[in-house]
């Protein structure tokens, strides 16, 4: 037995030799030289490993012969020369999904993306005179348009817009917040690190579920210098629950001299329920209440790319672009164009519906998830395949609108003798992957987040993964 082993690992080829094959000399082409004899070590590596371990009758079945190992090879160069980083299907139907990017961005914002990408672009340049401009001048307009701000300025996520303010108004002093608001946000935003590293020390007033007026009052000292206010984006606490509004904090700022500053996480530009959503803070409302500084990402339910937005009173947004960290935490052209391309779709709410991705997902009418869901199943109609249709919810995840979630159709799914880890992993594995969920052993593919040309090459994915099942002798 060993020795009929020890014959199939003889009879592997050599590198030498597979360099030669005609398949892989044309891969040679565009591959360089190195790097395929590295992947054809590495194969036959595996190869000789499985061999070892595998039972002698499961060896008929594997490739062990020249041309078997050449198409495993090509099969690993193929794979190698796929970008990591690509474009996925979300049929998870959480629509801000961090795991796959955040938000879609909007068609106008590709475009834009595009427009810049490729060349030189009007980054940092006052094309009147023709000196050095400023980046941020390329969306601050339009900012203090949209939120009715006196200034504006962008880094690179709302983590980055948080850690800024707090080192910027109250490094080496002291900040207070409420007990009821220290976020953790995804396992790495945690409020207390970010104070930490911010230079400022953090007063922690009230109780989980209870902060009076009085009790940022009696903790302020000559050392204060910001009162904040964390908007809870992810989660809710309910019952016997007091917090002070923003602008009972903001008059107590007022009489002691004092700046306050509102991170609201997610924060939307309008009001949300004019749509039947649920209402998300709103940014411009927390400008009139009078806050001095607000915080929000790009990414959330605003839309765009990934980026933390800084507005408010000119003097603190002044004091913020002169500070050094701002150098370290400024975005690049890709991320101005996505994100000026975005916030100009809020100028034209009549269209926003139409042309805002997010929006879009977040108002999808059921009676279309359910027509989409209803396709899928009639195309992969197959006697091994367990498919139904049934109401469930989507979440917007990214910590907005936490509590909320919006009805919805998903198809629950089964294959004959693959277990749902497995059928979710070949779907991952797909190309391009397909995230699903899991529940109760199913699969379960939520069909708002699920294009409409999208529909194909899941019913594509399938009938690959029931032609592999029954090579594999399933049924
Ligand atoms: C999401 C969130 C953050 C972090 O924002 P990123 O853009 O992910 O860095 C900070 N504060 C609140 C309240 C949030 O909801």
């Amino acid at each position: 037995m060993e020795n009929k082993k020890q014959k199939i690992l003889a009879q592997l080829p050599q590198v030498d030799k597979l360099l030669q094959h005609p398949r892989l000399r044309d891969l040679g082409q565009e591959f360089p030289r190195e790097l395929m004899v590295e992947v054809i070590r590495e194969e036959l590596e595996a190869l000789r490993k499985h061999i070892q371990q595998m039972a002698l009758e499961e060896l008929e079945s594997l490739p062990v012969g020249q041309e078997g190992v050449v198409e495993r090879i090509c099969g690993a160069i193929q794979e190698r020369l796929k970008p990591k980083l690509r474009r996925a299907i979300n049929a998870s139907g959480i629509i801000l999904h961090t795991g796959l990017g955040r938000a879609p961005l909007s068609p106008p914002a590709k475009d834009a993306l595009l427009e810049v990408a490729e060349g030189y672009s009007t980054m940092e340049i006052e094309l009147e005179t023709g000196r050095r401009g400023d980046r941020q001048a390329l969306v601050e307009d339009l900012l203090i348009k949209l939120t009715g701000a006196e200034a504006a300025l962008v880094v690179n996520n709302n983590a980055a817009a948080t850690l800024l303010a707090l080192n910027t108004l109250a490094s080496r002093q002291e900040i207070i917040v409420s007990r009821g608001e220290l976020i953790t946000i995804g396992g790495s935003f945690r409020l207390p690190e970010i104070m930490k590293r911010s230079g400022a020390r953090m007063v922690e007033v009230g109780t989980t579920n209870q902060t009076s007026l009085e009790d940022y009052r009696q903790a302020i000292t000559e050392r204060t210098a910001l009162i904040l206010k964390v908007h809870t984006s992810n989660y809710k606490i309910i019952g016997f629950v007091a917090d002070v509004p923003l602008v009972a904090l903001v008059a107590l700022g007022r009489e002691y001299g004092l700046p306050v500053m509102h991170d609201l996480g997610s924060g939307m530009l309008f009001d949300l329920s004019r749509y039947g959503l649920p209402k998300e803070p709103v940014v411009r409302d927390s400008i009139q209440a009078g806050a001095d500084v607000v915080t929000f990402s790009g990414d959330k339910l605003l839309g765009g790319p990934q980026a933390g937005i800084l507005v408010g009173r000119k003097k603190y947004i002044d004091l913020m672009k002169k500070n050094q960290l701002t150098r370290a935490l400024r975005c690049c052209k890709l991320t101005f164009a996505a994100l000026e391309a975005t916030l100009r779709l809020f100028l034209d709410q009549e269209s926003l519906l139409k042309r805002h991705a997010v929006m879009r997902l977040l108002t999808r009418p059921i009676s279309e998830i359910e027509a989409q869901a209803k396709v899928f199943i009639e195309k992969i109609n197959d006697t091994n395949v367990m498919a139904t249709i049934e109401d469930s919810l989507s979440e917007v995840g990214g910590g907005s609108l936490a509590t909320e979630s919006l009805p919805t159709k998903l198809v629950s799914l089964q294959i004959k003798g693959l277990s749902a880890d497995e059928l979710a992993r070949s779907l991952r594995l797909n190309h391009p992957p397909i995230i699903a969920r899991i529940r109760d052993d199913k699969v379960l593919l939520d069909f708002r987040t699920i294009g409409e040309d999208e529909t194909d090459i899941i019913t594509q994915a399938m009938q690959r993964i029931l032609t592999k099942a029954r090579e594999q002798n399933k049924y």
